[in-house]
């Protein structure tokens, strides 16, 4: 595996970095995950904006500008025998505020760690498609957005992981944060929806959670196809009562869900409106091709 970190590709066991970096020492940087299908990466620049964006908004400068990176990203598939016809490719992209003494000043940093890994996507199996997945409300809640805004995608994971350890001690897929006024947000990973009554809903951002990439193309596919779109502030209950369910991120793309706190959504099966709109997404990647579906 090569890795490509600050200037150059270095082999997976030269890719190290000081234990005084500070994205090790305060979880102090940003992150991006991007996708291929076949040679071509999904959302490209989006991704690249928002990593650029989410650099700025805790005033990290990136020292390699936005138009290397597509080249870049290319190279890392390349060396790494990925994103390519037979294989499509998971990169993620981490910048951190770098090496410096200990305090949290940024200054104490001179130059941030840039890190790009490309590795084989490894989607989810197939029949969750079918079978539809299973969540929980996890007791964590979703960061306050006056804390830490949820469209920073920060390295700091720690308030995610406590969600997802909920959720794995439960034997669920995923859990589903709720923000400070009790509201649905989004799940560890993925951004939620669900169908009631033929309308999509799909939590606000002001209620504080990312703005997914796969989100903003499921919202312009329902908006082409009419469907009714609500987006606002929901409650559990609201779910529970939902005809359809699912999440969306850009691995994952539509993922049906079928339960949710032992609840079944609907008849706990894909509904017509999910697999519409997984159909829709699929045909709108236009030449992208998934190489990894059967
Ligand atoms: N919400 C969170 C917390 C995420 O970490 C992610 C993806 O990493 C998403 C939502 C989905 O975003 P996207 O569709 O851009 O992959």
């Amino acid at each position: 595996m090569w890795i490509f970190l600050n200037d150059r590709f270095v082999k997976r066991e030269d890719a190290l970095i000081s234990v005084f970096d500070h994205g090790f020492l305060y979880g102090d940087g940003v992150y991006e995950t991007i996708r291929s299908y076949g040679d071509r990466l999904y959302m490209e620049q989006e991704h690249i904006l928002r990593l650029f964006r989410s650099a700025e908004s805790i005033g990290l400068s990136i020292p390699i500008p936005p138009e290397r990176w597509p080249e870049l990203l290319h190279e890392a598939m390349i060396r790494n025998d990925v994103g390519h016809a037979r294989q499509d490719a998971y990169l993620r992209i981490t910048v951190t505020r770098g090496a410096g003494d200990i305090g949290l000043d940024p200054a104490l940093c001179p130059s941030p760690t840039v890190v790009i890994m490309a590795k084989p996507l490894l989607p989810p199996n197939e029949s969750l498609y079918t079978t539809g997945v299973e969540l929980i409300v996890a007791s964590t809640r979703r960061n306050l957005p006056g804390a830490l805004s949820p469209q920073i995608k920060a390295i700091s994971f720690l308030n995610n992981i406590l969600a997802k350890r909920e959720a794995i001690a439960a034997g669920a897929f995923d859990g589903i944060l709720l923000n400070w006024e009790h509201h649905l947000t989004e799940c560890t990973t993925s951004n939620l929806f669900f169908v009631t009554d033929g309308r999509l809903h799909t939590p606000a951002l002001e209620c504080g959670l990312l703005e997914g990439i796969t989100r903003t193309a499921v919202l312009h596919l329902a908006n082409a196809r009419r469907l009714p779109i609500e987006e606002g502030r929901f409650t559990p209950a609201h779910l529970y009562h939902a005809d359809e369910c699912f999440l969306t991120n850009t691995t994952m793309e539509i993922m049906p869900v079928a339960v949710v706190d032992r609840r079944q959504i609907g008849d706990g099966k894909p509904g017509p409106i999910t697999r519409v709109l997984r159909k829709l997404f699929r045909a709108s990647r236009g030449g992208f091709q998934n190489t990894t579906e059967p």
